[in-house]
């Protein structure tokens, strides 16, 4: 029996199932597989386990609405308007869809209810720019006039992960549709119960039917099968370098396009001259909310050594005071890790983060939480850099702190990973910052500034956390192929 007063959303499915040519429908084998309560580890509900029978129908639906047109030809503005109408669904159930999310995630329901704004923005934002699109025309006086023709690709698959499952799938959808592509989403297994929102969602919002479709499934069944159909010329994926390895192999007999966000052990820098509390309130956000189940963490913290016994001190204190709770509970800041495995990961690395580094905050769970995924959040000080819990993504409350005594050892720290997806510096040097900026691996540096991202600049890693660049203009890229037209004069 589970030991907590857990909140049950009230009218759940009675089964998560596929969405397939505007119908809810179940595996062709009917297959099933269990869905776990994060803070029980009870099953609390069968989902569709999708294979080749079930991914094959999706994208024959795909392709054919494709293919008719209605949605792929259909006018910018029109598809803006449709876009704007989901931005708008989705702003008025943001609380319905927070309550799905935390109760599936573990995630804070505060901050799932924040993930549900970004998720609307992502779609307004994409209907914006659809509408606003210029592409380029080239003139040879007296000789050519070039001009480039922008078309959608046809069937995207759509491969997400488990960590704000619904904000990523909108970050995908949204551009995948305003350019016009049909698409088949395939959801993480961990946390299928809020993508089945989007059939509701896109019906009433007018976008034609078959055009969206999902299966849900096991990623090396239901992914694997979208990944290697013949039909389907793009792939974006978000979700560990492994499996975006796997992918990237898996796409090469068909050449297919990829967008890849994978993961990262992103460093946060702390030079002496920094607003010190500033510093330590953004570095413990950065790694603390989400549960630290977010890609662009900042899981490393590298410290100017004048400055490192105080900020160690500061921070672990504060640390401590970071509120661990039940995920519905709107005072909680850290809730239950999604999944059994995934604690057990993460558990191990607190034990091993126990010989390689001085354990300062946390290591265990917290009193009172003695079943469920909690974890107290954890802070290891004087890490060394080959140590794996500076090496290697944790996913989860669990941080290392190292010092450095020049800014030359603090670049050759933060690029001493295989990961290059987000970085954050602190100082109030002008000239440093930026330079620094310049010299660092990563995909996305924010100087003196918490994780808040501008959705018209580039997001991506480089390194092992990534492969090519979505976020403005370039998800539209990504989406959509360019085509020159010469005409003689
Ligand atoms: P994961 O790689 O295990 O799974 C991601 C998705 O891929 C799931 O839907 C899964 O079912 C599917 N999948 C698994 N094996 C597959 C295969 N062989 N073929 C096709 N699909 C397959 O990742 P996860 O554990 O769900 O998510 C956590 C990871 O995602 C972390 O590494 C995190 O850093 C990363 N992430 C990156 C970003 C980013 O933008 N860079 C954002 C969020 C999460």
């Amino acid at each position: 029996m589970a030991q907590y007063e857990t909140h049950t959303p009230a009218q759940l499915p009675e089964r998560i199932r596929h969405y397939i040519d505007g119908e809810f429908v179940d595996s062709a084998d009917g297959a099933t597989f269990d869905v776990l309560n994060p803070v029980t580890n009870e099953t609390y509900i069968q989902a569709s386990a999708g294979k080749t029978a079930d991914i094959d129908r999706a994208v024959a639906v795909a392709q054919r609405t494709f293919r008719e047109g209605t949605w792929s030809q259909s006018l910018p503005r029109q598809r803006s308007k449709v876009l704007h109408r989901i931005a708008d669904l989705v702003e008025s159930r943001g609380d319905r869809l927070a309550e799905l999310e935390s109760f599936d995630t573990g995630l804070p329901i505060t901050q799932a209810l924040g993930q549900a704004r970004r998720a609307a923005e992502n779609f307004r934002f994409f209907a914006d720019l659809i509408v606003a699109q210029a592409d380029d025309t080239y003139k040879v006086p007296g000789r050519q006039i070039n001009y480039v023709n922008r078309k959608p690709i046809g069937v995207a698959g759509l491969i997400t992960p488990w960590n704000t499952p619904f904000m990523l799938e909108s970050w995908k959808l949204g551009p995948a549709l305003a350019t016009g592509n049909s698409v088949v989403l395939k959801p993480a297994e961990f946390t299928p119960l809020s993508a089945g929102l989007w059939a509701g969602i896109f019906e009433e919002a007018g976008l034609p039917r078959g055009v969206f479709n999902l299966v849900n499934g096991i990623g090396e069944e239901a992914g694997d099968a979208l990944v290697k159909h013949p039909e389907v010329p793009l792939i974006s994926f978000t979700g560990e370098s492994s499996t975006g390895q796997l992918i990237f192999a898996n796409s090469a007999p068909h050449l297919k396009g990829l967008s890849m966000e994978l993961g990262g052990k992103s460093p946060a820098i702390v030079f002496a001259d920094a607003d010190l509390e500033a510093a330590v309130n953004a570095t413990i956000f950065g790694v603390f909310s989400l549960n630290g189940e977010r890609c662009t963490a900042g899981s490393r913290i590298l410290v100017e050594r004048s400055v490192y016994d105080e900020f160690v001190e500061r921070y672990a204190a504060q640390a401590e005071r970071v509120k661990v709770g039940l995920p519905h509970e709107p005072e909680t800041e850290v809730g239950a890790l999604v999944h059994p495995e995934h604690f057990d990961k993460v558990m191990s690395y607190v034990e091993k983060g126990k010989s390689e580094g001085r354990l300062v905050a946390g290591g265990r769970r917290p009193e009172g939480y003695e079943t469920g995924n909690f974890i107290a959040p954890t802070v290891f000080a004087d890490v060394a850099p080959e140590a794996s819990i500076f090496q290697e993504e944790i996913f989860g409350p669990v941080v290392a702190i190292t010092a450095f005594d020049t800014e030359a050892e603090a670049l050759e720290l933060a690029n001493n990973t295989k990961y290059g997806l987000a970085a954050y510096v602190w100082t109030n040097d002008l000239k440093r910052s930026h330079n620094f900026a310049q010299a660092v691996e990563a995909g996305m540096v924010w100087l003196n500034s918490n994780n808040v991202r501008d959705l018209r600049t580039p997001f991506g890693g480089v390194k092992a956390s990534g492969l090519g660049h979505e976020g403005g203009y370039r998800s539209i890229d990504f989406y959509t192929d360019q085509q020159a037209v010469h005409i003689n004069l």
